[in-house]
């Protein structure tokens, strides 16, 4: 892709506390999905300062920062009052996705209070970190309810069903995932690293039928497919249907950036939509940042 827009949006980073990051063995005993991933020194944990610092540093405008998908639901509520408080001070370079945990009670209250504090979703929801079955239509029914009347979006953790193994790969496939879908035609799901291969799904018709709202990010590509990734995807579900993100600090976004940047055959139109004007429409940044008009983020 050619460098004619500087306006980047990351659809996808992760930030945590700045006391979690300097004590993570803590939390390694308190959320085994969290100390599986974790328990190495090298898997990357970074607050949202250093998110902000690594934006400046990749020339990105905005980013949208998740916390992390913690099972016990008093973690979730502190993680989201962290990122409330970060992203409010971030001068409009932030918005936050609040974490739940489905399958403990008060998500769909937990959901409530992340939206009245500013966020702009729920997410990452991953169903094999927080014990939830992503194919059962009934466990995320409050939440997506709550979304729903708030024209809010759900971003879920996908995997995909094939291929390399590795640390945190989970079970929400595209079967499961279509199941969820098909009971929430009206929700706006943004599946994460690419739907875990969804969209090429999308070719078998009663397949493309139930999917009305949902989207994909290109969260880890690089750790999961080949580059052309992207122009096969932009064929298959159009341009409006993809988010960049990197899954910045486990994967760094200044040289996924330069990657992308580097990417061919991509329209400056469809660039524009993938690299911010997608996720600004669906995380609907212009409300949930009003402080981006002075990045000339303003529509
Ligand atoms: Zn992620």
């Amino acid at each position: 892709m050619a460098d004619a827009s500087p306006l980047v949006v990351d659809a996808h980073t992760h930030a945590f506390p700045p006391e979690w990051v300097a004590d993570r063995t803590r939390h390694c005993t308190r959320d085994r999905w969290f100390g599986e991933l974790y328990e190495t020194p090298s898997a990357k944990m970074i607050d949202a300062r250093e998110l902000i610092g690594a934006m400046d540093a990749a020339g990105v405008a905005q980013a949208v920062v998740c916390g992390w998908p913690w099972a016990d639901p008093s973690l979730c509520q502190e993680h989201n009052d962290y990122l409330a408080d970060a992203c409010a001070a971030s001068a409009g370079r932030l918005a936050w996705l609040g974490v739940v945990s489905p399958a403990a009670p008060g998500a769909a209250a937990e959901t409530e209070r992340c939206l009245t504090h500013g966020a702009a979703g729920i997410g990452e929801l991953n169903a094999d970190a927080q014990g939830f079955d992503v194919a059962n239509p009934h466990v995320l029914a409050d939440v997506a309810s709550v979304l729903t009347g708030a024209g809010r979006p759900l971003l879920l953790h996908a995997s995909e069903p094939v291929g390399h193994r590795y640390p945190g790969k989970g079970t929400a496939t595209p079967d499961r995932l279509v199941d969820f879908l098909t009971v929430y035609p009206d929700l706006t799901v943004v599946l994460a690293h690419w739907g875990g291969g969804l969209p090429f799904y999308e070719l078998v018709p009663e397949i493309a039928a139930v999917i009305h709202n949902t989207v994909y990010d290109t969260a880890a590509s690089t750790y999961l497919y080949r580059p052309g990734v992207f122009r096969t995807v932009l064929d298959l579900v159009g341009p409006h249907r993809v988010l960049w993100g990197s899954d910045h600090p486990v994967l760094g976004m200044g040289k996924f950036l330069d990657r992308t940047r580097r990417m061919g055959g991509i329209r400056s139109d469809e660039r524009d939509l993938v690299m911010a004007g997608n996720a600004r429409r669906v995380y609907r940044l212009h409300d949930t940042v009003p402080n981006g008009d002075h990045m000339g983020l303003s529509e």
